[in-house]
């Protein structure tokens, strides 16, 4: 996706003002510049950077003033990029290094929401050391069983719906903590949100730097979706859900969810920006999570809020590359 997203951002980027430099990553995981002639983007597939491009050198970023890290998931937008770019001096969009990890993992990013405020669905965090052993496991199994059935089994750490399974009975609970496990060994399992709507907003931060909440999006499934939930095939791959700009939701709805997404902004200290997500269930709205590196080709819900909230995707893409330039380098 990472991919899509460059490209349609350095369509953008205004050049009076910037000289573009792009670095790829391989999936074998080699930094590559200028891998930005990319074939085959056809419906259906993930573009990837190809291998045999000159390799990208870290004196490359010598003259670099601001980077855009347009990387999703485990190392690009978990902290562990933007440490790298902390520790070359470079300043870069978005969330730091805290707030990046914080949102990343998903034990952390509900302890920060709850301390801010913010209701969420019940949950139990399984930890590796309590499922090796046997007496642990039990004792977990059974924290989990009192969340009433059916839960949502996740990885803490990964993204795009990676690992996650909708279990309806008990007896199923091992075999999806063992699926999640395979992403990530800390394990989280939620009780499930009743009679969900899923709606998002985006936040940016103002030039005075506070936070900003656009108008509410929602992302409906086809009614013949063949999907359990929201995975990756829905989202990415088969647009069997699409998005829908406003949400249909009475005012004092999208009106909550904008102080909630203000506030879940600062409980986890982003900054630049950040998508933050809800379930509107029978019982009222919940939190569910926070992407500080939210989808961001110019057809993803968070440019496609902005747009509806008056801000386009090159307005986007100036504001917040005028906002990294802003923020401090080295020690803060
Ligand atoms: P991403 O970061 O790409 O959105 P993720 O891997 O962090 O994905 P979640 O967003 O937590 O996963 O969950 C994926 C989908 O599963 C949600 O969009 C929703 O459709 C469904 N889902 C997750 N948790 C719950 C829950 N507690 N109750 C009901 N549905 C849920
Ligand atoms: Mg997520
Ligand atoms: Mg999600
Ligand atoms: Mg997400």
């Amino acid at each position: 996706m990472s991919c899509l997203t460059a490209r349609n951002v350095v369509a953008v980027v205004d050049r009076e003002a910037f000289d573009v430099l792009t670095v790829g990553i391989t999936t074998d995981g080699a930094w590559v510049r200028d891998p930005m002639d990319w074939d085959g983007l056809e419906a259906g597939t993930l573009p990837s950077v190809a291998p045999d491009l000159p390799p990208f050198s870290w004196d490359d970023l010598r003259d670099v003033d601001v980077v855009f890290p347009l990387l999703h998931g485990p190392w690009g937008e978990d902290g562990t990029i933007q440490g790298l770019l902390e520790m070359a001096g470079v300043r870069y969009v978005g969330a730091g290094v805290l707030a990046s990890a914080a949102g990343m993992d998903k034990p952390f990013t509900k302890s920060l929401f709850s301390a801010g405020g913010l209701p969420q669905v019940p949950h139990v965090t399984v930890l590796p050391q309590q499922w090796a052993d046997p007496a642990g496991r039990e004792r977990v199994l059974d924290r989990v069983r009192a969340l009433g059935m059916p839960v949502f089994v996740k990885p803490s750490r990964a993204g795009s719906s990676s690992g996650v399974t909708k279990v309806d009975h008990a007896d199923d609970l091992e075999a999806a903590v063992e699926s999640a496990r395979a992403f990530d060994p800390k394990v989280v399992v939620e009780a499930a949100a009743r009679g969900k709507r899923e709606l998002e907003v985006g936040v940016i931060q103002r030039p005075d730097g506070t936070p900003w909440a656009s108008v509410v999006g929602e992302v409906v499934q086809a009614p013949d979706s063949q999907h359990a939930f929201y995975d990756f095939e829905a989202k990415y791959l088969d647009g069997t859900s699409s998005n829908v700009v406003p949400a249909d939701v009475p005012d004092s709805v999208a009106e909550q969810v904008r102080t909630y997404a203000v506030q879940a902004f600062a409980a986890l200290g982003c900054e630049g920006l950040a998508r933050v997500d809800f379930f509107l269930t029978d019982d009222g709205l919940v939190i569910n999570e926070i992407n500080t590196m939210p989808g961001f080709t110019s057809t993803s819900m968070f440019p496609v809020l902005w747009q509806a909230t008056g801000v386009d995707y090159a307005e986007l893409v100036g504001r917040l590359l005028d906002l990294a330039l802003e923020r401090p380098v080295g020690l803060r």
